[in-house]
């Protein structure tokens, strides 16, 4: 169990903000709000899965919208700044993720409204037996790529934020 130390080490400052005190990221600021590679969304806290690619739709609000979820989500009824909403928090380490509203498209009529900031993403191209994980090259273009970090460097980082 990591401490609250290790995740102000580890954690962005607005990863940290949104999952352990429940705040939102700016609108149409997140990496993973015009994402639509194919692959998993994990907890940026413990891990665990939560939504998958095939589930995501462009929903234009400005976070990444789900019509479903694909892990372990719990529900909280929020009525924070006089709403009435539906927090949703990854069940297995209770960080904070988004708010889940109706007026998300048919099958569930659901959006899952979450912050890219609670989410790692994992590309879905597999090498090595499943030992290295792959995201598309377009998220590192737009990252380390354009800051001049040599290929090795990226490479490097890539792995890091996968956390193999
Ligand atoms: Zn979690």
């Amino acid at each position: 169990m990591e401490t609250d130390e290790d995740l102000k080490a580890r954690l962005t400052r607005m990863q940290y903000k949104v999952t352990q005190e429940g705040g939102t990221e700016p609108p149409f600021s997140g990496k993973y709000d015009s994402h639509f590679e194919k692959g998993i969304y994990n907890c940026i806290i413990c891990g665990s899965l939560l939504f998958k690619s095939e589930h995501k739709y462009e929903c234009g609000c400005g976070w990444p919208g789900f019509w479903e979820k694909d892990g372990d989500i719990k529900f909280i009824k929020d009525y924070s700044f006089g709403m009435a909403r539906t927090e949703v928090q990854c069940n297995k380490c209770n960080s904070h993720l988004g708010h889940v509203f109706n007026d998300g498209p048919e099958p569930t009529g659901l959006r899952y409204c979450i912050n890219s900031a609670s989410l790692n993403f994992v590309g879905s191209k597999v090498k090595n037996g499943g030992k290295f994980k792959t995201v598309k090259p377009n998220d590192a273009v737009k990252g380390p790529a354009s800051r001049g970090f040599s290929t090795l460097q990226r490479s490097f980082m890539l792995l890091r934020r996968i956390r193999v």
